[in-house]
């Protein structure tokens, strides 16, 4: 598609502070780059929402008839256990910790994600470009900037950010807005300059380094996305995206990097886009922190994990987001009502729309996603279209595979039965559930309530929330 489309899709770039409009460097094209995880431990499911944010935008990009370009990297060197170029290398402490290959500990890690994407509806990137794939491209990087823009120290290369203009322009560093910094590294200019190469200290061995001018070593983790993104997506390109932790130290290094690289004051990406955190009650979400809330957990606690991606949807991307289990808890209910209501659909034969509610409930549709992807508001027209009588069933088929394929909801391909996910700490089978809730049943119109109180606490005992009269006709469920 050549054309600009009908409504202007408009994003906000954090590089700008405002809404601009999409315009993009190849007309037709949308060529986004997500930062990726570092795999060497499982994503939290505030991790998660960066990767349905980037999903929610290729998704709102092809709906636009934009062709998408892809690509998510995987971090599995050079990321440090503080981002101010503090710590050790993650993978390294974790593969010494639990005495294991590196090799092995990004492999685990890096499919425990990928089963998480899928688990999230998140479609498939063009590429997920894996940082040790590129280290020759990176020495190669860091070798054109070296006389110009890097200094060398006993422990490696270091980025000299005064040697680019406006350095931190992305995280306003220098203003109130941006967070300063502190850098521990002995010898450096500013403290602001970062590792572009870290040599392996003398004596020490680390399971991966490679050979480079600077000595044997491994890159700076801000490396890896200059390279890897210019390499599968041309320079520049349209839209780079990432949390929002990003925004203050692994962005604005990149950009320096690109500066330096490209000769000019580009920053690499028309728009720089950033997801807001999902948080605990307690604070920031952490790793480490009590429960590890994991998509696993939510499975095995019985939510559907595409209750989670609705929970997300129902907040503005650039808003921080509460987890809580009773959100999710209604998120799923929302998710039930939605599957139930399309239900009755999955058979119908697509037919185009012409009917004018349904054409102005896609209007209004596209409108939301245009202004800076407004998923709460989409859903909620979502939820118009399902619930619309007396229409005809392929057009409002039609038209709700249209909605979802910007959502993700997979609402056309799951079914009732799917979203009843059954929590590992389960005794008790759906079967025998069904069985003793008939015997209540005969029990009540027999009016033996005794009997039927007693077999309701037992499926109480058993963990079992019997819901007589649910609107939705769910009955009972399982809890954790
Ligand atoms: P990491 O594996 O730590 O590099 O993080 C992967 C992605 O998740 C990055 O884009 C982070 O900015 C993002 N991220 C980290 N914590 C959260 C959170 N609590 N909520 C949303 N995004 C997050
Ligand atoms: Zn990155």
């Amino acid at each position: 598609m050549t054309d600009a489309p009908a409504l202007p899709l408009k994003l906000f770039n954090s590089l700008t502070r405002s809404l601009e409009e999409f315009v993009p460097v190849h007309p037709g094209e949308a060529r986004v780059y997500s930062c990726g995880p570092t795999v060497y431990n499982y994503p939290h499911i505030g991790n998660m929402r960066a990767y349905v944010f980037a999903d929610t935008l290729g998704r709102t990009l092809s709906f636009k008839g934009y062709k998408l370009t892809h690509v998510i990297n995987i971090t599995d060197v050079g990321h440090l256990t503080d981002d101010a170029d503090a710590g050790e290398d993650k993978l390294e402490k974790a593969a010494a910790e639990r005495a294991q290959s590196i090799w092995d500990i990004a492999r685990h890690y890096t499919e425990a994600y990928w089963a998480d994407i899928k688990a999230l509806n998140i479609r498939q990137p063009a590429h997920w470009s894996i940082a040790t794939d590129y280290v020759p491209q990176m020495i190669d990087f860091a070798k054109a900037i070296a006389d110009k823009h890097c200094y060398e120290l006993d422990s490696g290369l270091y980025f000299d950010t005064a040697s680019v203009n406006n350095y931190g322009r992305l995280a306003r560093h220098g203003t109130d807005e941006g967070e300063s910094r502190i850098d521990p590294v002995d010898g450096k200019r500013l403290p602001a300059d970062f590792a572009i190469w870290r040599k392996t200290p003398a004596g020490e061995t680390r399971q991966m380094e490679w050979d480079s001018p600077w000595g044997r070593g491994a890159p700076g983790w801000h490396l890896e996305c200059s390279v890897m993104s210019e390499a599968l997506l041309g320079f520049p390109f349209d839209i780079h995206t990432g949390g929002i932790d990003h925004r203050e130290i692994h962005h604005p290094n990149e950009i320096a990097q690109n500066q330096a690289h490209s000769c000019s004051d580009a920053s690499g990406a028309r728009f720089w886009m950033h997801n807001n955190f999902l948080v605990e009650r307690s604070g920031k979400m952490s790793k480490s922190s009590g429960e590890f809330l994991r998509v696993q957990l939510l499975t095995d606690k019985g939510y559907h994990p595409l209750a989670y991606r609705l929970l997300c949807l129902q907040a503005h991307y650039r808003s921080e987001l509460e987890f809580s289990w009773d959100g999710l808890g209604a998120a799923l209910t929302r998710l039930k009502r939605l599957v139930m209501a399309v239900a009755a659909l999955r058979d119908a034969d697509d037919a185009p729309v012409a009917d004018r509610r349904l054409t102005d409930l896609l209007a209004k549709f596209d409108a939301a996603m245009s202004d800076d992807l407004n998923t709460a508001v989409a859903l909620t027209l979502l939820e118009e279209a399902a619930a619309m009588k007396k229409i005809d069933a392929g057009q409002k088929r039609t038209a709700l595979v249209a909605m979802d394929a910007v959502l993700g909801l997979d609402l056309l391909a799951i079914s009732r039965a799917d979203l009843r996910v059954r929590p590992k700490s389960a005794t008790i089978t759906e079967a025998e559930i069904e069985a003793t809730l008939i015997r209540r049943k005969e029990a009540r119109a027999a009016k033996e309530f005794a009997a039927s109180d007693a077999l309701r606490d037992e499926l109480i005992a058993a963990g079992v929330e019997v819901m007589d009269g649910d609107p939705l006709g769910w009955d009972w469920r399982l809890e954790a």
